[in-house]
């Protein structure tokens, strides 16, 4: 018989590796079953990564919603793929490259360093994949992708062509955050502002042909050399009457017209503001408006440029220092003062990035977003949270061009040719034979690659083929649902909006699900230098897959972060032990259990409560997941399971199955419906421990003569077994499961009243319990009441009315009166010393704080150590009067 018992404690190393194994080998990551699909594409993790907590959040809930969609039999599709990552794996590679080799990747070579990076892919692309196995993601390995595979570049050649056939993507000279370290562009959401202390420069714009002058502040002095206007606003009376003149450029007395414009804040600074068209966003607008020149004054290294006169060839903040020093020199300056300022960084590289106007390649994005914006509007496309579409709407509305072009080498080059001949050119899908233009021979491809992002904005369908008519995305396109985390909403889940209608004609997905951020314990985010990192694989390693996915899928809903906490880890491992004992128990129950009935055994009241509770507890799971809201549903779970069932159910199973027969038979088959329906509802949580748990409890009882099981018989596996079902409500539930709710709290109440009077744990009581009306359902339930409050059942008296026994304990449940006698408690000879003993004790207390507060101390002493003393004399007599109390009550 021992064959179907489990080891004494849960092991869950060896376990999880082995289902995982099995899993897969038996294909159930696969797509299964007839009917309409439901399909996610993995917001693919970078292949530099590392599995961290924010992964492994996003793995989790979207492995919950896999699951959970596989076991109500849908065919169902998890697309796993992984990201090249231009500029972090660039990064990366360029690291290792000048730490081992001490060269860069320009000393290298593009053929060479592209080499070096595949070779890198290869090494460590594949420890993310192992990590998410670990985190047991059951996702379909068949249909992985890489998004620089031959299919996906496929589709993003494609892609690019046809946006530049629909004149959707042109080249531009164009403000563009230009990070001099990293030698690209780098986009508006890759760029972090910090507030940071900086300097406000006040100077003198001389006005040509007079002795006047308009002060003007910046802080970026360098740039003065870039100025191509002076701006005021049109009201101020300060500069009225210099609009119209021209001004001077400090040092290198470039003229330069002063215009009026209402965009200058009369506040800020002096009022007046300098215009450099080609290194401030701001001021371009403004130079669109008064069609001003733009002038590049730096180079890409951050360097100045020719254009910078005097000043070529010295680094930005060199330049700093030397045109102010000058401009001291020259009697144009007025002062300088500390100024705290928005300072703009670049998100990878940490650099101050600059705008500098640039050739770059733009994808217009004005009538993208139009339907975009419309399949949110008209509920093509549902987002979770909403307030997230509110969001989405204020960013596409105000959307502007993206500048997909990037200075790297790692990625998907740009399918354009330069023509060397005619300057022309040309965008293809292959390398085309000469210009399209004037037929040259001397053409050559863009350097630049495109924003990683790009590829990823095709990510729900390049995965299942396309551009290609694949069976795939006949069968699994449009996909169910986007899941990730709420601060790529813009980077990627509009983008890829965009681009599904843009290309299908159809929307990527129908529901947009977000996520929070995960944050420390104290609810802080995590950073490297706060030091408060969680690493989800140590987590693993030490509490089990089981408890870390449980932990972050009951600790977040919807777009709300969530504070990981590893008191909660623990205390989710051992739920997952929990789970085991119980399994345990229910496997001795089935074992014992006689083959089968003798007559026809009605349900005990705590049967009834018990399967009505789990039917309420499984449609309101249902409810939950409906909308959305897995956190509260496992809570949900988690409750029923241990405060329900495991606390009280199967406390009181075994005494129903003490005697053996019907009775017995009966309690193990409800155990084991309430078991294998709590599996069912745990596995997308915590899918290893109840896996094991169920092939268990299906060998053994598919062994046992009684042949104990779900009404459609056991399936295959866990991971493809039916969901839990409830049926329709029944009228016997709500009634059931109130009835019992009576004998709970009698034994609570009785429970509590023992932990008061210090009652040994394993002492029984003797009780009477005066039930009135309710003394027939009671009695009924007499031997349950008396094995779980432990009360002695030959001392154990229910009846409709009966007289308080003296000095007893009188508690009273709803209706119902119970009384303890104290007798029965403990030995009434040895308390009463006990407390006699105890009392003497204080007294002495008493007696000496009394002295010693009589005495010199009281004077002399500092006041709060005699308040300290004071009032512990206070407690003691307050005591003692309580325990004098106590000896009168045992003496009545
Ligand atoms: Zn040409």
């Amino acid at each position: 018989m021992a064959e179907f018992s489990l080891p004494k404690t849960y092991d869950f190393k060896p376990v999880e590796t082995r289902l995982y194994q099995w899993w897969e080998e038996r294909g159930y990551f696969r797509p299964a079953g007839e009917g309409s699909p439901f399909v996610i594409s993995m917001p693919p993790p970078n292949v530099t990564e590392r599995l961290h907590i924010g992964h492994a959040l996003t793995f989790a809930v979207e492995d919950l919603m896999i699951r959970h969609s596989r076991m109500h039999g849908v065919p169902t599709l998890w697309v796993p793929g992984v990201d090249h990552a231009s500029i972090a794996t660039e990064l990366q590679v360029e690291k290792e490259l000048l730490a081992k080799e001490g060269i860069s990747r320009r000393e290298l070579g593009r053929e060479a360093f592209l080499e070096r990076a595949w070779r890198w892919k290869e090494r460590y692309g594949g420890i993310i994949r192992e990590q998410l196995r670990r985190l047991g993601a059951s996702c379909d390995w068949e249909r992985e992708r890489f998004t620089l595979d031959e299919g996906l570049s496929k589709a993003v050649i494609e892609a690019f062509v046809r946006l530049h056939e629909n004149g959707l993507i042109y080249r531009g000279d164009y403000l563009i955050n230009w990070s001099p370290g990293l030698q690209t562009a780098v986009s508006d959401l890759e760029v972090e502002y910090r507030e940071e202390q900086a300097t406000l420069y006040y100077f003198k714009y001389r006005i040509e042909g007079s002795e006047a002058h308009i002060p003007v502040a910046t802080t970026r002095p360098e740039t003065i050399l870039g100025d191509t206007a002076v701006a005021v606003h049109p009201e101020d009376e300060r500069y009225r009457a210099f609009i119209g003149a021209t001004a001077l450029v400090p040092i290198l007395d470039r003229p330069i017209p002063v215009i009026a414009d209402e965009y200058v804040d009369r506040e800020f600074g002096s009022g007046a503001l300098k215009v450099t068209p080609g290194h401030d966003p701001a001021d371009y607008q403004i130079g669109l408006r008064h069609n001003l020149p733009v002038i590049n004054t730096m180079n890409k290294d951050a360097t100045m440029s020719e254009a910078a006169g005097p000043y070529a060839g010295l680094d930005r903040y060199a330049c700093r220092e030397q045109l102010w020093a000058d401009m001291q020199a020259a009697g144009l300056t007025i002062k300088s003062e500390p100024y705290l300022q928005q300072v703009p960084r670049s998100q990878r590289g940490g650099e101050i990035v600059e705008p500098m106007i640039s050739t770059q390649w733009f994808v217009r994005m004005q009538s993208l977003a139009e339907p975009a914006l419309a399949a949110v509007r008209d509920g093509r496309i549902r987002v979770v949270p909403e307030r997230f579409a509110k969001v989405y709407f204020n960013w596409l509305e105000n959307i502007r061009d993206w500048c997909i072009s990037r200075q790297l080498w790692w990625g998907h080059r740009i399918p354009a040719w330069h023509c060397g001949n005619c300057g022309e050119i040309t965008v293809a899908r292959e390398t085309p034979p000469g210009c399209s233009h004037c037929g040259s021979i001397e053409i050559e491809q863009d350097p630049d690659v495109l924003d990683t992002w790009f590829s990823s904005a095709l990510w729900p369908f390049s995965t299942l083929g396309w551009p290609d008519d694949t069976e795939d995305m006949r069968t699994y396109y449009p996909t169910a649902l986007m899941e990730t985390s709420y601060d790529i909403l813009f980077f990627w889940v509009a983008r890829m909006i965009m681009m599904g209608l843009e290309f299908t004609g159809e929307v990527p997905f129908r529901t947009v699900y977000l996520h929070g951020l995960v944050r420390d314990g104290q609810g802080r985010k995590m950073s490297k230098t706060l030091g408060n990192v969680i690493d989800p694989l140590e987590i693993m390693d030490e509490y089990g897959t089981d408890a870390l996915r449980f932990t972050l899928l009951t600790g977040s809903g919807p777009g709300n972060d969530m504070s990981l906490s590893m008191e909660r880890v623990a205390a989710n491992r051992n739920f997952a032990n929990k789970l085991w004992n119980a399994g345990r128990l229910i496997l001795g129950a089935v074992e014992a259990a006689p083959a089968k009935p003798e007559g026809h055994p009605s349900r005990t009241h705590a049967d009834v409560w018990i399967l009505g509770r789990l039917n309420q507890v499984i449609r309101e799971v249902d409810r939950l997941f409906a909308s959305y809201q897995y956190g509260e549903a496992g809570r949900q779970i988690y409750e029923f399971f241990w405060g329900d069932f495991a606390d009280w159910y199967l406390e009181l199973s075994k005494i129903q199955s003490e005697g053996g027969g019907d009775r017995a038979w009966l309690t193990a088959r409800v155990l084991v419906h309430v078991y294998h329906n709590c599996l069912r509802m745990l596995h997308p949580y915590m899918p290893f421990v109840t896996e094991e748990l169920y092939a268990t409890l299906k060998s053994a009882c598919e062994a046992h003569p009684a042949r104990y099981g779900p009404k459609r018989g056991w399936e295959q596996a866990l991971i493809v077994a039916n969901w839990a079902e409830a049926g329709p409500e029944e009228p016997w539930e709500k009634e059931g499961v109130e009835a019992f709710r009576l004998v709970q709290e009698l034994v609570t109440a009785i429970r509590n009243a023992r932990a008061e009077k210090g009652v040994a744990t394993g002492k029984k009581i003797a009780a009477g319990i005066r039930a009135g009306a309710r003394a027939e359902f009671l009695q009924a339930n007499q031997a349950a009441i008396a094995w779980l409050a432990r009360l002695d059942g030959g001392k154990l008296r229910i009846a409709s009315d009966l007289d308080a026994p003296p000095s007893s304990v009188r508690l009273v449940v709803g209706p119902v009166e119970a009384f303890l006698p104290l007798a029965g408690m403990f030995d009434l000879e040895q308390e009463r010393l006990r407390i006699a003993k105890e009392l003497d004790g204080t007294r002495m207390e008493t007696a000496r704080l009394e002295r010693l507060l009589a005495g010199e101390f009281a004077q002399r002493a500092p006041g709060d150590v005699v308040a300290k003393e004071r009032a512990k004399l206070e407690g003691v007599r307050q005591t003692a009067e309580k325990l004098a109390e106590q000896l009168r009550a045992l003496e009545d």
